[in-house]
């Protein structure tokens, strides 16, 4: 495993969409591996393939409650509705106020390419929002509401929720 360079907002290959995973190679497989390595490292709770320079349609979450893997994911259904603060990897030290669904569901495959089908409230809706929303080349700095600002990384033990960096 290895350590990916996070790419910064302003890298074009942030702006493009990324293509289908037709077959799991061992290829994309370390890069699924060194996607996970990186994330954590970073200590984000997500990251697509763009963010290391792969126009490939791979994300890699985890919220607290373990590593999800999604490859070639698709929305099939999201409702309901939540706004808060969002942040990114490729966008450090900031945060903006993004307007999400509060509930969704996405249909993918898993990194051997069985079919996966996750569904997610809240944090959970909001990082596989903004994952895949990274996949088709869109930046949570284009649906920010007002004016970026600076993330605070709480560890108080009040239990204020970090939404942390995707
Ligand atoms: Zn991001």
């Amino acid at each position: 495993m290895a350590l990916r360079t996070i790419r910064l907002e302003g890298d074009p290959v942030l702006e493009k969409k990324c293509r289908k995973v037709e077959t799991m190679t061992p290829r994309l497989r370390q890069l699924v591996e060194d996607m996970l390595e990186t994330m954590y490292d970073a200590n984000g709770v997500g990251l697509a393939a763009p963010q290391v320079g792969i126009l490939r349609q791979i994300v890699v979450i985890d919220v607290g409650e373990g590593p999800i893997v999604l490859v070639n994911p698709v929305m099939t259904m999201q409702e309901g509705e939540q706004t808060g603060d969002e942040g990114c990897l490729s966008v450090p030290g900031l945060a903006g106020q993004v307007t999400r669904p509060n509930h969704v569901i996405v249909e993918a495959f898993d990194e051997n390419m069985k079919p996966v089908r996750v569904e997610g409230e809240e944090l959970l809706a909001r990082a596989l929002c903004h994952e895949l929303d990274h996949l088709n080349g869109v930046m949570y700095t284009s649906l920010v509401e007002g004016e970026l600002h600076e993330a605070q990384y709480e560890e108080d033990e009040e239990g204020e929720e970090d939404e942390g960096n995707k």
